[in-house]
């Protein structure tokens, strides 16, 4: 079934979450700080706009009130992935997923109301790691 999903912060991270959602046929929101970001990720997603997430006002315009689920892909701005995660729970989203640089970053994270942290680099190493022990693996 087709879900609404928006996107915060259009990086690496970001990106890749974004298209993938919408090549596999879910409605994408992205949004990034920065316009030429915008501009190279607008045909990977449904709609992609500039907008700053540490303020309110901005994301009600952009209508993030109409998704259930919106995943913050900011690291390095640690202070504007915060804020981004406080606005977005004080607006009532259901379901917010937010990237952390690291434990005490993720550890704010939840504490201001994120629903589900992922710490992209710790996640795939570990991810790696365990393919790597799994008996269908072939050394190379
Ligand atoms: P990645 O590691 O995913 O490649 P990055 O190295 O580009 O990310 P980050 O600082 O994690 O850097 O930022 C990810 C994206 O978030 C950037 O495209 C940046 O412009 C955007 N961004 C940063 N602050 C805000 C903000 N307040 N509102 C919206 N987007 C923001």
């Amino acid at each position: 079934m087709k879900k609404q999903y928006a996107v915060i912060g259009l990086g690496r991270f970001g990106s890749s979450i974004a298209s993938t959602l919408f090549e596999a046929g879910n409605e994408v929101l992205g949004i990034d700080i920065n316009e030429e970001r915008v501009e190279k990720f607008k045909d990977c997603v449904t709609y992609a706009v500039v907008a700053d997430s540490t303020e309110e006002e901005a994301l009600k315009a952009v209508g993030i009130r109409n998704f259930d689920t919106v995943i913050v892909a900011i690291g390095n701005d640690i202070q504007a992935s915060i804020l981004a995660v406080l606005v977005l729970k004080e607006l009532g989203i259901k379901q917010v997923i937010a990237k952390a640089l690291n434990k005490r970053h993720g550890q704010v994270l939840y504490k201001v109301g994120a629903d589900w942290v992922v710490f992209p680099e710790r996640d795939m190493g570990e991810r790696v790691a365990h393919h790597l022990m799994s008996p269908n693996v072939l050394d190379f």
